[in-house]
């Protein structure tokens, strides 16, 4: 569950911003603001998130004493581990000085990009004015692709769940095309780049439809959305043929998420592990439309042409 936070841009001077974040996110925000409001500080910082506690500065905002304090906190903690792994196979201490008040910026973008959000959507939860900016959190080498794609068309599967592993990467490439929940593989819709799906993107009950794991995150959102729409469906006393047509597409992607699931749970730590990172290489790739070895292009679902 979403709601927004109001900020301002100052930035770029650009006021007025909107950013929707968690209600947790939300929840916390009120809790310090109630804290902030019983402490002392002048009368000019009171709107401030992070006031200035005293006027010596001239700022009525924190600003370099936040990452004094940040500073000062990661010090203390007194054993804080990456996730790299020694040649013992032990856990390596995390770098200190990467954790800084601006890093969250980076780590909230880089965390969207890595999970597939469109690059035009977060071009606006970050505020950049030009998308060439937002860009540079989606930048994957050519290498990196392909390794991506060589991993994942072991783990390609069909509508039924069946395993249909791709035989190369040109293949995956160029016999296939993404569409918003898996690959499609029905010619004449790969020739128009996606946009000529005849059957309105009900990919789980069609024999051209050809997801892997990358796509997981998206199906489980469309059931999700599914299940909303069959709900608002059965409130509006619809026809028992759109309800039935709700209810058998959510149970075939289920289907399809469960199958894709308990494969994944069945691989090897390694195996599952390699699986993800080539999944947010993939996610990112297709998130930032570069088209230059993924299938062709990338469709969304809130284009005219999608259902
Ligand atoms: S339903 Fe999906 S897999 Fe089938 S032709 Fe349309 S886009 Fe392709």
């Amino acid at each position: 569950m979403l709601t927004v936070s109001h900020w301002d841009n100052v930035k770029k001077r650009r006021f007025g911003r909107k950013l929707p974040i968690t209600r947790e996110t939300a929840a916390v925000i009120r809790t310090w603001q109630a804290r902030r409001r019983r402490l002392e500080v002048p009368s000019r910082s009171r709107k401030y998130l992070f006031p200035s506690i005293t006027d010596r500065s001239g700022i009525a905002h924190m600003g370099s004493s936040l990452a004094n304090a940040m500073r000062e906190w990661v010090a203390a903690i007194p054993v804080l581990l990456g996730d790299e792994l020694d040649e013992h196979g032990s856990r390596m201490p995390f770098d200190r000085t990467l954790i800084f008040p601006y890093a969250f910026r980076h780590a909230y973008a880089q965390r969207h990009a890595d999970a597939g959000v469109p690059v035009d959507v977060l071009k606006e939860l970050m505020d950049h004015r030009s998308i060439v900016t937002t860009m540079s959190y989606y930048q994957v080498s050519l290498k990196r692709k392909r390794e991506a794609i060589m991993t994942m068309r072991r783990h390609t599967i069909d509508r039924s769940g069946r395993p249909a592993p791709v035989t190369s990467t040109t293949d995956y490439e160029a016999q296939s095309v993404a569409v918003p929940f898996g690959n499609c593989r029905e010619p004449s819709n790969v020739k128009a780049g996606g946009k000529a799906c005849a059957i309105r993107f009900q990919c789980a009950g069609c024999g051209f439809y050809r997801p892997d794991p990358s796509y997981l995150p998206a199906i489980e959102q469309h059931v999700n959305d599914l299940r909303a729409d069959l709900e608002t469906a059965k409130a509006m006393d619809a026809d028992d043929f759109v309800v039935r047509n709700l209810a058998d597409q959510i149970t075939a992607s289920t289907t399809v998420a469960d199958t894709m699931r308990s494969r994944l749970s069945s691989l090897p730590q390694d195996e599952r592990e390699e699986i993800e990172e080539a999944s947010a290489v993939l996610r990112k790739v297709r998130a930032s439309r570069d088209h230059k070895l993924l299938p062709l292009t990338v469709i969304r679902k809130d284009t005219p042409d999608a259902g």
